[in-house]
């Protein structure tokens, strides 16, 4: 009848809890949690799960403990993936509909619909769903929206109505990441590969080659000095182009590029790379140089050639010494140019041979480059015949000169290569104009977010540090596209928002996303947001009441108390909603937390949906049960951890969860006399409330399982063998198991919920009261005493297998009272070096000798092993040894099947007596 089976625990919970997360304003203090919502363009996998679960865990906390709990969610489909995945599937394109019929598990005739991006949404929307609330996500779902809704689109114009008055949408040129197949600015999350590639401006520096111009690419134009050559790859076809009706020689990708980057760009004909060997060129900066041939010059950085400067760059070193060793080009010499402390006068040559660099292909190169550069950079100073100035200041210097005289130009490029958008294409990098852009960059909007951060509760602690990172680096946001679905843009209609845009402060729409529904999305105004959520009057309100209604929402649930999100998403989403929340809400309205989620791994290895290495949510729901995979992904790591999901160890927790659930129904019936054994077993319930709450409180949910499970069944099985032989446990055991149910309720809800049942607890046990820690129950002198047993049958036991005879005997010899004096002084001391002085401060003491010095030693050995929580209490509450031993006598002789005697260690002959410590009795085996 009670058998474990969890299926049946989930149907039954389900059909209780269908509106029991709904939640409303209230007398209560509220506790309002919110997760970033997904993009449900796919199956949910268990890493979903736990991305949801972990907020549900602490929801249900702080519902039993008593506050009035949100918990919403939404599903964000605006952007251009799932247009592009339903064209794919229009194409029948073999890979997607492999990920989608095989991994996914859709039906054919629904796949069929999938070439409608809508429907492919809204599939996996209700999909989600209904995973969450299988596997007990207590979400109330009447505030469930999409942003592609009419009203959500009123909601989101309002929002940029006044990010645009603040002066924070701007239009204007600006270099962005940019597909050339999609036709369309890449975001981050449109990148399969390079999305820590930062867009870097180089200079172009022109060298004249006949009526043409040869640019080189650089970073350090202050360098032109010392320039001895040109490199150009032999191998290589370059183009002659007219770039703004001039001729210049260049690769083909750089011609590509350049046309992105505002010029005109018209291809004449082709050059050879080994035809331009040898080739004489000239700067005004520094003179005449030839053109040398050099493989490691790469069409697709730059222009597809390189200004040399072997005395200041390795790689130009390195490059010209192999030609030199061939016996070429020997009267070519490093120019020097910056004097560098710490280096001498060639500073590329002394890190080159003080490395002992043989080859240009030395994996060492990039990071000995970086290194001169960094150095000249900060200390670096050009020699007085180039101006005498700090490199820092001429190296700019020395670019404006070149734009204005010399006819350089900018070229913008990445600094880490490749960049690949989600269509298999190289990303390049455009001007855009008439783009518009958050101006994240703006330093008195950054000011506000920072300020903000300081007051914020930021879990794990070390996120701070990246979070400000993230604010300081951030710079304009193309924050429009062409393609894809969303709200329009409201000063260009053509445009739609992108979706790191939209998704910034719709944790306040959640507050009246149920209610809005009912009104007609035309009558939504700007001055009706201002009025739900600024508290602006203006006359004519449409539907005054319903108005009403939903500022009383927001202004009781907002600001959230805390945000979860994955740590990928500090660097944009997580620190974007600051940005806009300082914007839009006052001080008393911006958000109180977050906390980051570590990443899941699969048997060892990344989760990726499109490389298939993901397990179902759905599958190891009904394979393992809700409650089995909520407790091994809340166990297996505290959330900001990575954490592995491994089916053998899944299979582990199912059986934990049972081991619980048969216990329950074992002692909760119990009606024996309370013995001093209950008193230790309610005592230390007390300890585990506490830590479980304190756990909790601080997002620890593997910490909470250890106390909640590990900690409360560990004692169990102690109690048990305690307990007097004719006795199956006392009617507290009741009152054990209706706390822990509630203590792992809300880790295993849905076996919560039908234990509560059969211990008659009232109503749902997910709104059951939390326990609370009575201190009145708590019993030091008695928890000492079990412990000093505990560990004394510890010790027997392992002294019992070291020795391998059969004893006859056992002997437990207690300290003398002089030890305990010495005990108590290392127990309570500040500093444990200065103690042994203090021993010897008394004169018995003294005259014990090497004796007392030895017990000085070996009660600080003691001490360092003992846990802190016993260690403490020691120094209050003296245990009387005699007394616990002998009145545990039938206990251990029961235990060991032998006589068992306690002696005093100062009578005893036994040699071994000597060794007695306070909580550390010697034990004699005979
Ligand atoms: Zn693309």
């Amino acid at each position: 009848m009670n058998k474990f089976d969890l299926g049946k625990f989930e149907e039954e919970a389900q059909e209780q809890w269908t509106h029991a997360f709904e939640s409303n304003p209230s007398e209560l203090e509220k506790f309002y949690l919110t997760v970033a919502y997904p993009y449900p363009s796919g199956a949910m996998h268990v890493g979903h799960g736990r991305t949801y679960i972990v907020p549900d865990v602490i929801a249900r906390f702080w519902r039993m403990r008593g506050r009035q709990v949100l918990y919403p969610m939404a599903f964000h489909v605006t952007g251009a993936p799932v247009i592009g995945i339903s064209k794919r599937i229009a194409k029948k394109d073999p890979k997607t509909i492999h990920l989608y019929r095989d991994l996914y598990k859709v039906p054919q005739n629904v796949l069929d619909e999938f070439t409608d991006p809508l429907t492919i949404v809204r599939h996996f929307a209700s999909e989600y769903q209904r995973v969450m609330t299988a596997c007990g996500i207590s979400i109330d779902w009447r505030r469930r929206f999409t942003t592609v809704d009419p009203t959500y689109s009123k909601f989101i114009e309002w929002q940029w109505k006044h990010l645009y008055e603040a002066g924070h949408v701007i239009k204007g040129a600006h270099p962005v990441r940019y597909c050339t197949v999609d036709d369309n600015p890449v975001g981050d999350h449109d990148l399969l590969e390079g999305d820590k590639a930062e867009v870097i401006k180089f200079t172009l520096v022109m060298f004249r080659c006949g009526d043409a111009f040869i640019p080189t690419a650089t970073l350090r134009p202050e360098t032109i000095h010392g320039v001895t050559n040109l490199w150009a790859n032999p191998v290589i076809i370059y183009v002659r182009v007219l770039v703004d009706g001039i001729p210049w020689i260049i690769s083909r990708e750089a011609a590509e590029k350049l046309a992105l980057q505002d010029h005109t760009v018209e291809i004449e004909n082709e050059i050879a790379g080994r035809d331009l060997i040898d080739t004489m060129v000239s700067h005004p900066l520094c003179g005449k140089v030839p053109v040398l041939p050099a493989d490691f010059v790469d069409p697709d950085v730059g222009s597809g050639l390189v200004m040399s400067v072997p005395a200041h760059a390795p790689f130009d070193y390195i490059a010209l010494r192999d030609l030199q060793h061939a016996g070429r080009y020997p009267d070519i010499k490093p120019i020097p140019l910056i004097k560098v402390e710490g280096y001498g006068e060639i500073p590329a040559q002394d890190i080159v041979e003080k490395n002992d660099i043989t080859s240009q292909m030395d994996s060492r190169m990039d990071a000995l480059t970086q290194e001169i550069y960094s150095a000249e950079f900060s200390k670096g100073k050009l020699f007085e015949r180039y101006g005498g100035k700090p490199v820092r200041v001429a190296r700019d210097e020395v670019a404006a000169l070149m734009i204005e005289k010399y006819d350089s130009e900018i070229m913008y490029e990445f600094d880490t290569r490749p960049v690949v958008c989600r269509c298999g294409n190289k990303v390049k990098i455009k001007i855009l104009h008439d783009q518009w852009f958050l101006k994240y960059s703006d330093p008195a909007w950054k000011k506000q977010v920072s300020d903000h951060l300081g007051d914020m509760a930021l879990v794990p602690p070390e996120v701070r540090q990246e979070f400000d990172r993230t604010v300081d680096w951030l710079k304009d946001w193309a924050c429009t596209r062409r393609v894809g679905l969303g709200t329009r843009f409201p000063w260009d209609t053509t445009q739609l928002i992108e979706p790191l845009s939209d998704s910034t402060i719709y944790m306040a729409y959640y507050t009246i996303a149920h209610r809005i529904k009912e009104i007609e999305p035309g009558l939504l105004t700007p001055e009706v947001f201002d009025y739900i959520f600024l508290g602006k009057e203006s006359p004519d309100l449409p539907v005054k009441k319903k108005l009403e209604a939903m500022r009383k929402e927001f202004l009781f649930w907002y600001p959230y108390n805390f945000r979860f999100s994955a740590k990928d998403l500090i660097s944009n989403h997580l620190t974007f909603q600051l940005f806009h929340h300082v914007t839009i809400f006052p001080k008393d309205k911006l958000p109180l937390g977050m906390v980051v989620f570590g990443m899941g791994l699969l048997n060892g290895a990344k989760m990726s949906s499109s490389k298939g290495n993901v397990f179902l949510l759905e599958d190891a729901v009904s394979e393992f049960g809700a409650d089995t995979v909520r407790m091994f992904l809340m166990g297996s790591a505290e959330p900001w951890q990575d954490f592995d999901w491994r089916n053998d160890l899944v299979i582990s927790t199912k059986k934990q969860i049972e081991r619980f659930y048969n216990t329950v129904l074992e002692i909760k019936d119990a009606n024996g006399e309370p013995h001093d054994i209950d008193r230790w077993l309610i005592s230390r319930l007390q300890s585990h409330i506490e830590r479980t709450t304190a756990a909790l409180t601080n997002f620890q949910t593997r910490q909470a399982l250890q106390e909640a499970y590990f900690g409360i069944e560990t004692d169990l099985k102690w109690y048990r063998r305690r307990l007097p032989e004719d006795c199956d446990g006392s009617r507290e055991l009741h009152t054990l198991c209706s706390t822990w149910v509630r203590l792992l309720a809300p880790f295993i809800p849905f076996t919560g919920e039908h234990l509560w049942k059969q211990l008659a607890g009232e109503g749902l046990v997910s709104y059951a009261p939390w326990p609370v820690a009575e201190k009145n129950l708590v019993n030091i002198r008695i928890e000492l005493a079990e412990e000093l047993l505990s560990r004394t049958v510890e010790d027997i036991e392992s002294i019992k297998k070291l020795i391998q005879i059969t004893p006859k005997s056992i002997t437990i010899s207690l300290a003398p009272e002089w030890k305990h004096e010495i005990f108590l002084i290392i127990a309570k001391a500040e500093d444990r070096n200065l103690v042994v002085k203090e021993v010897m401060k008394n004169d018995a003491m003294r005259r014990r000798g090497k004796e007392a010095t030895d017990a000085v030693k070996q009660c600080t050995t003691l001490i360092h092993r003992l846990p802190p929580h016993v260690v403490g209490p020691l120094t209050q509450e003296r245990v009387n040894e005699k007394e616990v031993f002998e009145a545990a006598k039938g206990f251990l002789e029961k235990e060991f099947g032998v006589p068992v005697h306690i002696t005093e260690a100062e009578s005893s002959e036994h040699t071994k007596a000597a060794t007695a410590l306070p909580f550390k009795p010697a034990i004699i085996i005979a």
